[in-house]
């Protein structure tokens, strides 16, 4: 099966070496065991998201989402097919990969700077000034004089910031984040999307977001991809031809509208027809 394909202007130039943030999944499936034989989450996944793309994924509540992020990170090895990241087969975890959960999971007796270089920490990256880059990441994501504060003395908000933060320490390729604003109200996480973009067009990594925000997904995204109820596989990918940098007045273009209706319908009901014929599951 031929994975979705990457936009032409999103390959690496020349057909040449494949980039470090190129995310490969190639008929992929995976299974929860169980005493009844096990269940399967995912199946029959093909996706291809370059090097420094934006993508979004939604789908129906318990459909899969969460399971293809984690296989992604190698937490969760698929039963079938394969996953690459930048040309190698993913295993396990790696430095080149970071999640960003809706759960924040900072460490409440570390301070915001210490919360940051957890993973710093952790590895001791050769030549890496660890409080420094710390520091860049702190002030990187608008958080520069709270340094000392501890996660109870931060908004939600400020609390997501210190994850997306402590993410992009380790400096990795591909950011997988799983409904990392699910838990703001309305008002911080379009305000947390802007910012996430912001960030984004200063560090370019590859971005898996996930979410059940239809508005999220678009603002977002170069691509949304839109799954089926599960055991989920790509139902269609949907190409958001939005001019970046994406700004509040993007959100009230006919354009936007479109792209919102289209959503809605597949998500929502009246699904149309595939090529083939019959609805798409
Ligand atoms: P989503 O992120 O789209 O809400 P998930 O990936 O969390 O969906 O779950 C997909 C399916 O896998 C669901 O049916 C869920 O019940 C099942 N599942 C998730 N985690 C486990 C687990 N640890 N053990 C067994 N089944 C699981």
């Amino acid at each position: 099966m031929r994975p979705a394909a990457v936009p032409p202007a999103q390959q690496p130039a020349g057909g040449g070496a494949v980039q470090p943030g190129h995310v490969r999944l190639d008929d992929v499936e995976m299974s929860y065991p169980g005493s009844d034989g096990g269940s399967v989450a995912v199946e029959r996944v093909d996706l291809e998201i370059a090097h420094g793309e934006f993508v979004t994924v939604v789908g129906p509540s318990g459909c899969g989402k969460s399971t293809l992020l984690l296989a992604i990170d190698g937490l969760m090895p698929p039963t079938r097919g394969s996953i690459e990241v930048g040309g190698r087969p993913v295993s396990a975890p790696g430095v080149d990969r970071a999640m960003v959960f809706q759960e924040f999971g900072l460490l409440p007796w570390r301070n915001v700077l210490a919360n940051v270089s957890f993973g710093l920490d952790l590895n001791k990256p050769a030549g890496v000034d660890r409080k420094q880059r710390a520091r860049e990441l702190v002030e990187l994501v608008g958080l520069k004089g709270y340094e000392d504060h501890h996660p109870h003395q931060l908004s939600g908000g400020m609390r997501q910031r210190v994850g997306i933060a402590r993410a992009l320490a380790m400096d990795p390729e591909v950011l997988l984040m799983d409904e990392p604003f699910g838990a703001l109200d309305a008002q911080t996480r379009e305000l947390m999307a802007s910012e996430l973009l912001q960030i984004w067009s200063l560090q370019r990594k590859t971005v898996v977001f996930v979410t059940h925000g239809i508005d999220e997904a678009i603002f977002l995204a170069d691509r949304v991809v839109v799954l089926s109820p599960g055991p989920a596989h790509v139902q269609e990918v949907i190409e958001i031809d939005l001019p970046r940098p994406r700004t509040e007045e993007v959100r009230s273009s006919p354009e936007y509208a479109a792209y919102r209706e289209r959503l809605s319908a597949l998500l929502f009901g009246r699904v149309p027809a595939t090529p083939h014929g019959r609805p798409a599951r």
